[in-house]
């Protein structure tokens, strides 16, 4: 029998920091306890809490993961299978990856949360996605508890998003995922962002997988606010893609718009400079506000409640759309 417990707050559960109570909550430490879960179609699973804003208590069970286990699955002579728990934590998982000097993930570093998680919206960061290296999900159904790998195809992996985001939302535990990753000649991107920067100013001209991860924790640590001081999900929007066509059509009057090319129709707006273009940035409506570094991330100030920050996304959606007519999506997961 799992031990329960009842009206538990999930506070310190949440990155957001947002005070509300689940009916109960079970601590999940091996997926066959999920079979003496009762409801378990109705229940919602945590992880590390980074992805998601809590607007109203939780009247279902939360099964807080944390399942454990890395196992390599195979090895050639260039490349490494890998197999983990979903409970792990990603960041950790880098760590691991990188100290065994096996490369892919590097870039990733440093995202909060859990191993399982990561499919759900195809987490990225700095021109990698967890797409490039997955191989497959394993996950439960959580009506016939019956076992089913999905391969990375199956995952219908887009823009922050997967099938586990969109038509299956709810409907799976992801139990661990496989990834391959490489042994020797890895593939390093350096080019996103600040990377560049950083290793030119350490005058590193030959980086190591160790290097860049080095990097990226370096640049996330001086941008991005640590939940643990201000709590906050990361970004709150997606970067919205649009038409070239509209895009010309904003140039006219916003000359300064920033855009990068996603194909040969479409571009990417940066969600953040729109969010500052407006005015937002660094600022505070009652307990809530968009961070004074980086726009894009909506934060709590200390006592807010989730339907502030849901107000306050509202409010920046409606002000980006009344100017440029862009749309934006909330990344977060609302509950
Ligand atoms: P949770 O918040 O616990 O859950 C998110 C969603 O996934 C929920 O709907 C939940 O029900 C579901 N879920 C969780 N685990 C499972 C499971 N095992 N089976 C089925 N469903 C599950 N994201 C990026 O992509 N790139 C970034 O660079 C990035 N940077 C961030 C920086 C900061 C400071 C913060 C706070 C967040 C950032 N994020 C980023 C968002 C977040 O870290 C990721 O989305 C992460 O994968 C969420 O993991 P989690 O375990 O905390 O998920
Ligand atoms: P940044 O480097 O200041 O860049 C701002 C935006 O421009 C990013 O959103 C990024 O889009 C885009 N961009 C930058 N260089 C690009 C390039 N060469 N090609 C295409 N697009 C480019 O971004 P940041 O805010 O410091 O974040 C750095 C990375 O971490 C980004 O990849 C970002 O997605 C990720 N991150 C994600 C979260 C989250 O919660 N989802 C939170 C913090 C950081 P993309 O976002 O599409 O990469």
């Amino acid at each position: 029998m799992n031990e329960t417990k009842p009206h538990f707050s999930l506070k310190n559960y949440n990155t957001f920091g947002i005070e509300v109570k689940a009916q109960d909550v079970v601590f999940l430490t091996q997926t066959k306890q999920l079979k003496d879960i009762p409801n378990l179609q109705n229940c919602l699973i945590l992880g590390g809490g980074s992805n998601v804003l809590f607007t109203k208590d939780i009247e279902t069970t939360v099964i807080l993961n944390q399942t454990k286990g890395i196992t390599t699955i195979a090895e050639y002579s260039e490349t490494i299978e890998l197999e983990i728990a979903s409970g792990e934590n990603w960041h950790e998982l880098v760590l691991h990856c990188v100290k065994n000097n096996w490369g892919g993930i590097e870039n990733m570093s440093l995202i909060p949360g859990s191993v399982g998680a990561a499919p759900m919206q195809n987490i990225g960061a700095y021109g990698v996605e967890i797409k490039n290296v997955l191989t497959y999900v394993k996950a439960f159904d959580l009506q016939t508890l019956k076992e089913v790998k999905f391969t990375n195809e199956d995952c219908h992996f887009g823009y922050r998003e997967s099938i586990f985001k969109k038509e299956q939302k709810g409907n799976y535990f992801i139990s661990s995922i496989g990834i391959l990753l490489t042994k020797t000649n890895h593939k390093l991107n350096t080019s996103y962002g600040a990377i560049c920067e950083v290793l030119q100013a350490k005058n590193i001209t030959n980086p190591t997988i160790a290097d860049v991860s080095q990097a990226v924790v370096e640049i996330r640590q001086s941008k991005l606010p640590d939940p643990k001081v201000l709590g906050n999900s990361g970004s709150f929007f997606k970067n919205p893609v649009i038409l070239k066509s509209q895009l010309e059509v904003l140039k006219q009057q916003f000359p300064n718009i920033k855009s990068f090319d996603v194909d040969a129709e479409h571009v990417k707006v940066p969600a953040g400079w729109l969010i500052e273009s407006l005015g937002w940035k660094g600022k505070r409506v009652g307990n809530t506000g968009s961070h004074k570094d980086q726009a894009l991330v909506l934060v709590n100030f200390g006592n807010a409640q989730g339907s502030e920050v849901k107000d306050l996304s509202e409010a920046i959606k409606q002000s980006v759309w009344d100017t440029y007519q862009i749309r934006l999506e909330t990344e977060v997961n609302i509950y």
